[in-house]
């Protein structure tokens, strides 16, 4: 390699930014190119937080509503739907914004277009102003992301069919919603849907909503989506879909379907993403593509093609930002010549929803599909003063602990503020925590942070809060 280094980034989403900017604070010089005006990717411009700003709305909407239940009563909010969208824009065009100016002041150059390979050192770019260029680096780093996953029996050529994009431009509220796929983006976005009046209906082919989550987890969430939602419908899968006057036809399947066919004025199709690998002219480079349609990489985040590094959702699961910016600096270090690997003992999913439900390391089903011998403590909310005291009794937080160490494997918990509670359980794996070391780690009260402590407490069998506590 050149003394500076020349680096290219494909793909501006919170993979490549954050390799880039890295990779330019290591001294190398670094062009990021994306076809967005400023670096961001999916999870900025049409993933994870224009859906939380719409989450945070559909919070205050559900919380004025059982204000009543406190002796404070609001009207039915009214929902002008202009500035709902532009509060959401806001957000993504200041974050992004910011994202441009950091990208110059970092000195990378930012070239709004696409890349295509001519070989394992040179990209053709197309930029978006419309002139086309050949570019060389001596390393180049591919973060092109992923995209909405299409079943072909489910497409339906009418504006009444959105994915994930699609229902976030929230273009109207509709009167009846089918969320196919009851995965976390489909429930996050039924949530938004339902708090502004949609009657939101979700269907799923498997036995329950938010596969990969331990029932437990998901039960409490279960519950209050049945209240805020006109249906959940499992084991069931959808046969056929027709646009009629008044709305779309969707026939249902499956052994418990009480009605086979509904009109919904919307579908949202939500059944997962598929890894952006089909990156024109990358038959001419040494990488290569898993069946699944993920690029291949090793520890460094090296592809099989030794110039060409790969982060994000296009190498593998769990498709998440937090992973994809982890790889992103990962990449660069190694790039850089750092001895690095990327290797967590634990990586956090967090569902947004009505409760959160967010968990990390070992799961129990995992535990359980792999026999291996765990211990499991549960602590419930109902015996959370803090809970309690903000009427979310609901919640649980369970530790999933070797029996032998007793160090912490897996941490899981539902109830209000889940996603922020869960970095605690992360950090705890990644240290090599101990239960003890949690339950005599000293938390505030009253705070919901506390529940992890005492979830360890039940584990020795010293909770206070719960009366005889046994140990698991
Ligand atoms: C509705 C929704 C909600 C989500 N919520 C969350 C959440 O709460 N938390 C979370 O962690 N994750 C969430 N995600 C997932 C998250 O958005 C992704 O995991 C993350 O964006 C992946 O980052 P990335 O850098 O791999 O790629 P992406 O963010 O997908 O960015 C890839 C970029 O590469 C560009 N690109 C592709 N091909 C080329 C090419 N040939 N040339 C130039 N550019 C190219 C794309 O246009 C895109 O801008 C959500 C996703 C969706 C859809």
């Amino acid at each position: 390699m050149a003394d500076t280094p020349k680096i290219a980034v494909v793909g501006a989403g919170p993979g490549g930014y954050a390799a880039a900017f890295l990779a330019a604070d290591l001294g190398m010089a670094v062009t990021l190119i994306d076809p967005e005006l400023n670096p961001g990717g999916v999870c900025l411009y049409r993933g994870c937080i224009p859906s939380k700003a719409l989450l945070h709305v559909a919070d205050l909407i559900e919380e004025s509503r059982q204000a009543k239940n406190w002796g404070v009563e609001f009207g039915e909010p009214k929902i002008d739907l202009a500035r709902l969208r532009s509060f959401k824009e806001g957000v993504v065009n200041k974050l992004t914004g910011g994202l441009g100016l950091l990208s110059k002041q970092r000195k990378v150059e930012y070239i709004q277009g696409r890349a295509a390979f001519e070989n394992s050192n040179t990209l053709q770019v197309a930029r978006a102003n419309g002139s086309t260029g050949s570019l060389r680096f001596d390393r180049i780093i591919l973060a092109t992301g992923s995209r909405p996953a299409i079943i072909p029996s489910l497409k339906l050529d009418s504006p009444r069919m959105m994915d994930s994009t699609g229902a976030l431009n929230l273009s109207d509220v509709p009167g009846s919603l089918l969320v196919i796929g009851g995965g976390y983006i489909g429930l996050e976005l039924g949530t938004v849907y339902a708090a502004l009046g949609s009657q939101v209906s979700v269907v799923e082919m498997l036995s329950g909503l938010l596969p990969g989550a331990d029932r437990d987890l998901v039960l409490p969430l279960h519950k209050r989506l049945e209240k805020s939602f006109a249906a959940i419908m499992l084991n069931t899968t959808v046969a056929a879909m027709n646009e009629e006057a008044d709305g779309i036809r969707v026939t249902f399947d499956g052994a418990q379907v009480q009605e086979r066919e509904k009109i919904f004025d919307k579908v949202l199709v939500s059944v997962g993403r598929k890894p952006n690998s089909e990156i024109p002219g990358l038959e001419k480079t040494g990488v290569k593509v898993g069946p699944r349609g993920f690029i291949q990489v090793n520890k460094q985040l090296q592809t099989d093609d030794s110039n060409v590094y790969a982060i994000g959702d296009v190498v593998g699961e769990p498709m998440l930002a937090h992973k994809a910016m982890h790889e992103g600096r990962t990449a660069a270090e190694a790039i850089a010549g750092h001895k690095v690997a990327f290797e967590p003992a634990a990586i956090p999913a967090v569902v947004f929803t009505d409760p959160e439900v967010a968990w990390c390391g070992l799961t129990e089903t995992q535990a359980k599909n792999e026999n291996r011998e765990v211990r499991v403590a549960k602590f419930p909310w109902g015996a959370s003063g803090r809970a309690v005291g903000i009427d979310r009794p609901e919640g649980m937080t369970k530790l999933v602990i070797d029996p032998q160490s007793e160090r912490v494997l897996g941490v899981g918990i539902v109830g209000a503020g889940a996603g922020e509670l869960i970095a605690e359980g992360v950090l705890a794996i990644e240290m090599a925590a101990t239960a003890k070391d949690v339950a005599l780690t000293i938390h505030p009260h009253p705070t919901l942070s506390e529940t992890v402590m005492n979830a360890a407490e039940v584990f020795f069998g010293t909770s206070t809060d719960i009366y005889r506590p046994k140990r698991p």
